[in-house]
């Protein structure tokens, strides 16, 4: 499910633009019919404030839940051990290995899409040279990742399984071997040979265990028999007081994140005085404006001021799109300070600046 949700979300346009894109000739991030643009950093640092209190949380509550169930690398082993179940123990590594070549170019077509809108990627592949680079060394990458590492990197070089160690705390959700109940254990072993990260779940807990259930449902198959529940399974506290202060920060940062993103202008008009040399008494002021919103605008630029503007005045803004231009202005009377305006619809945005 989280595979489909991560190649299909660059598919899913809202106001004519994938969900989530970041756009890096433009520099700005669609999220969700909404655009972020570089410059707007404080809507970034809410973001980033957001996405770090959420892997707080979830990490202090639920433990590895990301590792054993949404790690796209566990995802793509499971799938391909899947595949090599299916062909049975003679063929069976050969077919994960083969299985993981086109998953390890879906995998880097993906990432692109969610730089390249996928129209654009699909059309350019084996045509545009840098698409078709990024492509075929991010594919070279992947595969060597799964290939040969798979999930020894979890516990060599994986940042977020660090950053685990530090997040968790007595009582995050851990699978853990009950060791009170070890008579009742049939000593099969079964439990270690599904262990992806070929640990031994009875000899105590490990930094490497990916929390990916697999020995408590291969324990259960035979406990079950029995009327016991199985030897390893889960132990920890969900409902404690830092359950709810964490996951009340992470809401409340979501919020704020929602809220100045939905308060924000539909335009940014700014306005600066250029220094370049010019006939006395004429000024050359850049603008840049912002379409935060996802229709086109058609604005009118003008000054209440006595003065005359000469260039383009009437300016045509696609959705979500940033353009910058200049404009002379020559006064027809005593000015020192300038204002210009863009107003178009029920918009009406104005700006000053000084006049020499
Ligand atoms: S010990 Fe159990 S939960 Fe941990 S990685 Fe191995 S099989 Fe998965
Ligand atoms: S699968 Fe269960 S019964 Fe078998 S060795 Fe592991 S803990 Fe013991």
């Amino acid at each position: 499910m989280q595979a489909v949700i991560i190649t299909g979300l660059p598919f899913i346009t809202i106001n004519g633009e994938s969900a989530l894109r970041f756009d890096i000739p433009a520099l700005k991030l669609h999220l969700f019919g909404s655009v972020i643009w570089m410059h707007e950093f404080y809507l970034i640092l809410a973001a980033s404030l957001f996405f770090l209190l959420f892997i707080a949380f979830v990490t202090t509550i639920f433990g590895r839940i990301w590792c054993g169930w949404l790690c796209p690398q566990t995802v793509l082993l499971d799938l391909a051990n899947s595949f090599a179940g299916v062909a049975g123990k003679k063929h069976g590594n050969t077919v994960q290995k083969i299985t993981l070549i086109p998953l390890s170019a879906l995998v880097s077509i993906t990432m692109i899409w969610y730089f390249v809108p996928p129209a654009e990627t699909l059309s350019s592949l084996f045509v545009a040279p840098l698409i078709t680079t990024f492509f075929l060394v991010l594919w070279f990458i992947i595969a060597l990742e799964l290939l040969f590492l798979g999930r020894r990197f979890c516990t060599s070089v994986c940042p977020y399984a660090m950053l685990q160690n530090m997040l968790f705390d007595k009582d995050t959700l851990v699978i853990e071997y009950n060791v009170l109940r070890d008579s009742e254990c049939m000593k099969c072993n079964e439990c270690v040979e599904v262990c992806p990260v070929g640990i031994d779940i009875k000899q105590g807990l490990s930094s490497a265990c990916i929390a990916c259930a697999d020995c408590i449902d291969a324990c259960q198959s035979h406990t079950i028999k029995r009327g016991i529940p199985p030897l390893p399974n889960y132990r920890g506290k969900i409902r404690r007081p830092k359950t709810y202060w964490l996951g009340g920060a992470t809401a409340a940062a979501a919020t704020t994140l929602l809220l100045l993103l939905w308060s924000r202008p539909p335009l940014d008009f700014l306005i600066t005085r250029d220094n370049a040399p010019l006939p006395a008494g004429v000024n050359r002021y850049s603008y840049t404006i912002h379409n935060n919103s996802g229709e086109e605008q058609i604005l009118e630029l003008s000054s209440p001021d006595r003065v005359t503007l000469i260039g383009e005045q009437t300016l045509h803004l696609a959705p979500f799109s940033a353009m910058h231009g200049s404009i002379l202005v020559k006064p027809t009377g005593k000015l020192e300070r300038l204002h210009l305006r863009i107003s178009g619809g029920a918009i009406s945005l104005s700006r000053e600046a000084g006049f020499l």
